[in-house]
C-alpha cells in the first residue's frame, strides 16, 4: 500500500515537474542526487534552499546531524525513515524561513510535507519520500499576553508544554487531551477536554499567520480580508497553507494547585461493555452541562496468551465530587474495577494519559448520533449501532488475535456535545459545521497499533481494517473527524461547510499546487 502511495506521488510529480529546472539541477546535484522526477524536483528545491538558508537549517541524510532524528520523530513508526526519506529536512526557525522554503518548493514543483507535533495517524502525512520536509522542531515559542488574554503559539509546541508554559498565569489554550500531541490538532478542528464549554479547539483562534503555497504570507482573522481562510482553517486541514503562528483565546482554568476538576480514570471489566455503550450514547445526546467531559478507550492488548481487553473511561467534572457523581451517575452505576478519582488541575488532565512513540499506527473513523435516554422505543435501533460498532471491533481483535504483528487495538468514542456545537456557531462557525438541534453525537476512532519493528501493515490485516471502515455503522448527516480518520476517508465531504471549503481552496490555491504536492485530506 505504501508502495502504491509512493508510485501515485511519483507519477503525479512527474506530470508536473519543471523539466528545465530539473536539467539545471542534474548538472549540479551532489548530495541530493536521485533519478525520479519527484526526486529531481526535490533536489532542485533542496539545493536552492541550502544556498539560501545554509547547511545547518537545510539538512540531507548525508549532510546533517539532525536529519535522522527528525526523519524518525513522528509518533507513528510507519512515518519513519525506514519508509520515507525526505530529500532534505528544513529546520525552520522563523516565518521568513517557511516563506523561503515554500518559494523554492513552488518554483521547483517539488513535493513537501510539514511536521509539527508529529502525531498524525495517517501514513505519509507528516513526512515525504523524494520531497522536502519542513520541520517545526525549532519553532515552539509560546507566550501569554494578559492585555489581550490570548496565547501565542508557534507550530512546534505540543499541548503538554504549551499548557505548562502558560500555567503560571492560570490559563490554558483549548488543546489536546494528550500532552505530546501537537498543534496540527487545530487544523483538524480539535477535540479538547475544554470543548464542552469552549467549542472545537479551532473555534478559539484569534489570528493565524499563514504562508501560502507560493511563499506569500497573510494574516487571517475573523474580520479581515482573509476571514474566509481563517474559517477554512478551523477543520479544513493543511492544504490551504502553512500556519506559522497561532494566536488563540486563553481559557482561565486556574493554577496547577487549584485542582478545579474532580474525576480520573475508571477501569471497567469487559463484562461492563454492553452497559457502557448506551451510557456513552446517552451522555453524548443528553448532556447539557458544559462542565462534564468524557473520553472512552476500549483497548484490546495482544499477549502470548491471547487478547486482553481493558476498558478505560476518563471522566472529569469542572466542579465538586457531588456534581461529578450526578453528571456521571449512569456510568458510576455500572460495575468498575478501579478508579483514580480525585481532585485534578487542568494540567493534570492533559498529563493523565499518554500513548508511546515508535509503533506503527493506523486510524479509522466513524460517527454515531447520540441517543436520548428517555425514549427507549426509538432508541433501540440507534443503540444497536453502538453495539454493532463494538462487535466489529471485537471481531477484528479476535480474528487477528494470533497475529504477532499487532500490539493493540483501540475503539474510542468522543462525545461532541450540543453545547460544543452551539458555542462553535456563537464563536463564528467553523468548516465542520455539525447540525444544530439534534443533540450531541460521538466521533468514533478505531486504531490499530503494530509492535515496534513492524514497518508496514500486513495486507490481510489491512483488509480487516478496511472491512471495519466499510461496515461499521455511521449516522448520515454528521461530520467525520479529520484528526481520527483513515487517510482515504472522505472527511471534508462530510462537513456542513464542504462547498465553502472548496471555494476557499480554489481562491487561495488556484493551480491546486498543494493538492498535487502535499499529502492531506481528500476532497478539495
Ligand atoms: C495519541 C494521540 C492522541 C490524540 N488526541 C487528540 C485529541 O485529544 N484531540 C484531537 O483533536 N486530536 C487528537 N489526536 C489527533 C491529532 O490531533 C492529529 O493527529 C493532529 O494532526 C496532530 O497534530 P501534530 O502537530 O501532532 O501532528 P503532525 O503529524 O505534525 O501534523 C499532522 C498534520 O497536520 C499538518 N500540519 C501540522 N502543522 C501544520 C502547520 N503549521 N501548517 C499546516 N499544516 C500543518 C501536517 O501536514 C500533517 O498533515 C490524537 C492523536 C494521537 C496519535
Amino acid at each position: 500500500m505504501l508502495e502504491l502511495t509512493r508510485l501515485v506521488l511519483l507519477a503525479a510529480s512527474a506530470l508536473f515537474c519543471n523539466a528545465a529546472f530539473a536539467e539545471a539541477v542534474n548538472s549540479s546535484a551532489d548530495s541530493f542526487e536521485s533519478n525520479s522526477a519527484a526526486a529531481i524536483a526535490a533536489s532542485g528545491a533542496c539545493q536552492q534552499l541550502q544556498r539560501a538558508l545554509g547547511a545547518s537549517i537545510v539538512q540531507s541524510k548525508s549532510s546533517g546531524p539532525e536529519y535522522s532524528l527528525a526523519a524518525n520523530a513522528a509518533w507513528s513508526a510507519f512515518n519513519h525513515e525506514v519508509n520515507f526519506q525526505p530529500t532534505c529536512i528544513v529546520f525552520v526557525k522563523s516565518t521568513a524561513h517557511v516563506q523561503t522554503a515554500m518559494r523554492a518548493i513552488y518554483q521547483n514543483n517539488a513535493d513537501y510535507a510539514v511536521q509539527s507535533g508529529g502525531h498524525s495517524g495517517m501514513t505519509g502525512w507528516n513526512t515525504i519520500q523524494d520531497g522536502v520536509l519542513i520541520s517545526f522542531s525549532n519553532m515552539n515559542a509560546t507566550s501569554y499576553d494578559p492585555h489581550t488574554d490570548t496565547i501565542s503559539m508557534q507550530p512546534g509546541i505540543n499541548w503538554g508544554n504549551a499548557s505548562t508554559i502558560v500555567e503560571p498565569f492560570g490559563v490554558a489554550p483549548v488543546g489536546g487531551r494528550i500532552s505530546n500531541v501537537g498543534t496540527g490538532l487545530l487544523l483538524g478542528g480539535g477535540l479538547s477536554y475544554l470543548s464542552p464549554s469552549q467549542g472545537y479547539a479551532a473555534d478559539n483562534y484569534v489570528s493565524l499567520d499563514v504562508v501560502l503555497m507560493d511563499g506569500t504570507l497573510v494574516t487571517a482573522t475573523a474580520n479581515n480580508q482573509h476571514a474566509d481562510l481563517f474559517k477554512a482553517l478551523k477543520g479544513g486541514g493543511n492544504r490551504f497553507g502553512i500556519v506559522t503562528q497561532y494566536i488563540v483565546k486563553a481559557v482561565h482554568v486556574g493554577r496547577e494547585q487549584d485542582k478545579i476538576y474532580w474525576g480520573g480514570i475508571f477501569v471497567y471489566p469487559n463484562s461492563s461493555a454492553e452497559a457502557l455503550l448506551p451510557a456513552i450514547a446517552h451522555f453524548a445526546h443528553d448532556t447539557n452541562d458544559t462542565n462534564a467531559v468524557l473520553a472512552t478507550d476500549f483497548i484490546a492488548s495482544w499477549s502470548t496468551t491471547g487478547v486482553e481487553p481493558v476498558i478505560q473511561l476518563e471522566m472529569f467534572y469542572n466542579g465538586t465530587a457531588a456534581s461529578f457523581n450526578e453528571s456521571f451517575a449512569e456510568f458510576l452505576a455500572i460495575p468498575y474495577t478501579s478508579s483514580t478519582a480525585g481532585p485534578l488541575s487542568y494540567l493534570d488532565l492533559v498529563n493523565e494519559v499518554n500513548f508511546p512513540y515508535g509503533e506503527g499506527n493506523l486510524f479509522s473513523g466513524s460517527v454515531l448520533a447520540g441517543v436520548p435516554s428517555n425514549s427507549p422505543e426509538s432508541s433501540d435501533k440507534l443503540i444497536n449501532n453502538y453495539m454493532e460498532t463494538y462487535r466489529l471491533f471485537n471481531n477484528f481483535s479476535i480474528t487477528y488475535a494470533n497475529s504477532s504483528g499487532i500490539q493493540s487495538t483501540l475503539l474510542s468514542f468522543t462525545p461532541v456535545l450540543q453545547s460544543q456545537i452551539r458555542i462553535s456557531y456563537e464563536k463564528g462557525g467553523n468548516a465542520i459545521s455539525p447540525p444544530m438541534g439534534q443533540g450531541g453525537f460521538n466521533e468514533v476512532l478505531f486504531a490499530v497499533t503494530y509492535s515496534a519493528g513492524v514497518n508496514q501493515a500486513p495486507e490481510n490485516i489491512e483488509q480487516g481494517r478496511q472491512f471495519w471502515i466499510e461496515n461499521t455503522p455511521r449516522t448520515a448527516g454528521l461530520p467525520l473527524f479529520a484528526n481520527e480518520a483513515d487517510a482515504n476517508q472522505q472527511v471534508l465531504a462530510s462537513y456542513g461547510e464542504y462547498n465553502f471549503l472548496r471555494q476557499v481552496y480554489a481562491k487561495y490555491d488556484p493551480s491546486r499546487f498543494n493538492v498535487r504536492h502535499t499529502p492531506g485530506p481528500l476532497g478539495l
